[in-house]
Formats: C-alpha cells, structure tokens, sequence
C-alpha cells in the first residue's frame, strides 16, 4: 500500500510477561465514578456517570525507570487524575454486566491528565471537553498486565497518587459508582466495543495541579504502579 504521506504508527501498549504488545483501538473515559471526587468538582448531588473520549495516540508508556511526562501547550493547570484503565480483548453491544469481565484481556495503570483551566472553561461555556482532555500525552500508562495476575485476593483495593512523595489522592476500587461490568454494559448501550479498547474507569478524591520537575507515582494495588517525572 502507498500513502501519501507518511501513516501514523498504530499505538500499542507493551504487555507484562511477553514480547507481544497490546493494540490500542478506542480510549473511552467515565467522567465522576467516585462519589468523593464528584463532590470535590462541585457537583452537590450525585449524577449517574458519563463518558468520554481521549485519541488512542494519547496513550503511552513513560519509559523505565521514571519516565517522562511533557508538560502541554495551552495550559497553567495541568491536573492528575489516577484510573484503572481496562483493556478488552472482546467488545460487542448490551453486553451483560454480569458476565462482561470475560471481555477483559488485562489492567493497568493510567494518569488521566487534564487541562483543567481549558475544562473548567469548556464546562462554563457548554462546549466539548476534547482540548481538555485529548491532548497529545494526555494519557500516560503502564504496561497492561494480563487479568489472570491481577486482584489476586479479588477485585479490589486501593489506589493512589502522590507528588514528590506526598499522598495526594487515595482511594479504594470498591467505591466506583459503575464498577467494571457496568461500566461495560454501559458503554456497549452507546457504541459497538471492540478488542483494543482501553477504559479509563474514573478517579477518586484529592485530583490537583502537576508542575514541571514533579515526581509522579501512581499505584494500584493488584495490578502496578506508574512513576513519571513532569517536564518541560
Ligand atoms: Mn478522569
């Protein structure tokens, strides 16, 4: 095949314990899965969670052993965000909660980042959240470890971020408004899930502003942990 110019490179996420890599289709979002991080936004009475997007290209692994993460253009707010991010291996539609971590090829973990100025205006203004959210590597994340070596005692756990080495958010996975199967089911109502996708399932309480030569370490407990360093 010819093109006429060069075609974008297809991102992929490494997997843990093969060389083989994971390619990444679709980066759906849930926007206020837990309840404390609701509040913390501003938002006084409790509305069922909502999605969006980010471009697969957002997605990257900082490389070991503390990456880097650039601080983007357009922004003097650049927020964190810590999430389980779910890789499918199967999608389709109405898929049933109860049965749809079957779909699920492995976990990781993922930083939301956010340019909350652009976001807080956007919301103000009634626009779309894209500037805010998709921007070039707005979603740095781990190596995806395969679903049979996580939550080893079940799901669950807790998960945390902190900044040069103060906890900033902490929270426990059990406490997502739409856990794993519903947040499935309900994106498999709007849209036809493929293998590839990649969901970021929300953030708990304590989200705040990143500024360069941050040391970053974001863990989930089962599944890893992400360190990155924010630069210029
Ligand atoms: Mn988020």
């Amino acid at each position: 095949m010819d093109y006429v110019v060069a075609p974008p490179i297809r991102p992929t996420l490494p997997v843990v314990g093969t060389e083989s890599r994971f390619p990444v289709r679709r980066v759906y979002c849930v926007g206020r899965n837990y309840p404390e991080h609701a509040r913390e936004m501003g938002m006084e009475t409790l509305e069922a969670p909502f999605f969006f997007t980010k471009p697969p290209d957002a997605v990257f692994v900082p490389e070991a052993p503390e990456g880097v993460v650039p601080y983007p253009l357009a922004t003097h707010q650049l927020h964190h965000e810590v999430e389980l991010v779910v890789a499918l291996a199967r999608g389709g539609t109405n898929i049933d909660p109860d049965t749809a971590v079957e779909r699920v090829f492995g976990y990781a973990v993922g930083v939301d980042l956010t340019r909350r100025d652009l976001q807080h205006e956007a919301r103000s203004q009634g626009r779309p959240w894209d500037m805010a959210k998709g921007f070039t590597s707005a979603a740095p994340c781990t190596p995806i470890r395969p679903a049979e070596s996580c939550f080893k005692k079940g799901f669950g756990g807790s998960l945390s971020l902190s900044v040069n080495g103060d906890q900033r958010q902490s929270g426990r996975l059990e406490d997502m408004i739409l856990g794993i199967g519903e947040l499935m089911a309900a994106l498999s109502r709007l849209d036809r899930l493929a293998a590839g996708d990649l969901i970021f399932t929300g953030t708990p309480a304590g989200v705040g502003e990143l500024v360069i030569g941050d040391q970053v370490r974001a863990t989930i407990e089962g599944v890893g942990e992400l360190a990155f360093q924010v630069a210029a």
